[in-house]
């Protein structure tokens, strides 16, 4: 989870809180103003920077649960009436079924993120996630049946899944249930990113459950700061500060969403190749990128990876990486070279 370092998040929706203030107040003076709200079962926070114009906020405001209603609508497995969970119900998914544009570039990303990582991310786990009792398909949180996994391991793949540009359309080689829970996030921080830049907003900070866009400068010309987290339950005890202007940045970590069974800790991602809840020495790894989208699914895959696997595959593709290992004496932090210019003191 990363939040920025300074401003108080309001609770109420859509409240518009004066989170900065400098000097005296000229009508065009610029201030950082917050915006937040709660989306896809998390909350989003929003800076933007603008005068003190309560009806232009308050308008962005609404354009921003627009936005943000529209990808849920799109993309989220929580509601039978979403693009997405049509296509996972359509009788048959071996015919062309038509998608949004938005869908089509989350599905492509996905599958672009499945091939660099080896298969370490993949949209089709969902059958095994919800096996495991983290889906919508509410079972007890339980250590599945080998048989039952084995089974449905070998029904699921991205490969399986084929894309067509033009008109938008999916299919898939045998039935799938696809999830976009560990990409739909960073895409939603980059549609609304989008949306701010098209009223004319040119510095803002946009975060979602910890997935984050930046775009500019604070008023007084510093870039947006954000804290890297320690990976503990506890939130709010900084491991790293990082600045961020133009990028997205994301984080994948074990060490809030899981549950605990005799004593095994067991994480809500899974290693598509074992169809097993991922269990090593990575407590936490935040990847930046051109996109949030990336970034959050690249993050989930390195979380899937590993810390060795991973950091290899960052380097190789100079992506900026930053990792929190358990060591023997506590955590041990690493980042690859393209991380190392995002670093504050
Ligand atoms: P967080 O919300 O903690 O950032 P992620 O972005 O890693 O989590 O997404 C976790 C969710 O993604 C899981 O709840 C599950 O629905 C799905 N998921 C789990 N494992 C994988 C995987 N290997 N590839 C793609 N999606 C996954
Ligand atoms: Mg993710």
């Amino acid at each position: 989870m990363i939040r920025p370092v300074r401003g108080v998040f309001a609770s109420v929706v859509l409240t518009l809180a004066l989170a900065a203030l400098a000097g005296c107040s000229f009508q065009e003076e610029l201030k950082v103003w917050e915006l937040s709200g709660p989306v896809f079962g998390t909350r989003y926070h929003i800076n933007v920077v603008l005068t003190d114009d309560q009806a232009r906020l308050e308008n962005l405001g609404q354009g921003i649960t627009a936005v943000l209603e529209e990808v849920d609508a799109s993309m989220s497995t929580w509601r039978d009436d979403s693009e997405l969970s049509r296509f996972n119900r359509a009788p048959s998914q071996a015919d062309w079924f038509g998608i949004s544009p938005g869908l089509l570039q989350v599905l492509s990303a996905s599958q672009a993120v499945s091939e660099l990582s080896g298969g370490a991310f993949d949209i089709t786990v969902g059958p095994i996630v919800n096996l495991w009792g983290f889906g919508p398909e509410a079972r007890p949180e339980t250590v599945p049946d080998d048989r039952v996994l084995a089974q449905r391991l070998a029904a699921t793949g991205y490969q399986n899944i084929e894309l067509r540009q033009d008109p938008p359309a999916v299919r898939t080689r045998r039935p799938q249930y696809l999830d976009l829970s560990a990409i739909a996030k960073g895409y939603g921080v980059d549609a609304v990113a989008r949306y701010l830049s098209e009223q004319g907003v040119t510095a803002f900070l946009v975060e979602i459950g910890g997935e984050v866009r930046a775009s500019g400068r604070k008023p007084n010309g510093d870039a947006w700061r954000l804290a890297i987290e320690e990976p503990v339950a506890e939130r709010g005890v900084i491991n790293r500060v990082v600045a961020l202007e133009r990028h997205g940045m994301a984080t994948s970590g074990d060490y809030r969403n899981y549950y605990e069974s005799q004593g095994q800790r067991y994480s809500h991602t899974i290693d598509p190749l074992t169809g097993k809840p991922i269990g090593h020495n990575l407590a936490s790894v935040t990847v930046i990128a051109e996109n949030c989208m990336l970034a959050d699914g690249m993050a989930t895959a390195f979380n899937v990876m590993g810390y060795e696997k991973a950091r290899d595959l960052a380097i190789r593709e100079n992506i900026p990486a930053y990792f929190i290992v358990r060591g023997d004496n506590g955590f041990e932090s690493h980042y690859t070279p393209a991380f190392s210019s995002y670093l504050v003191e």
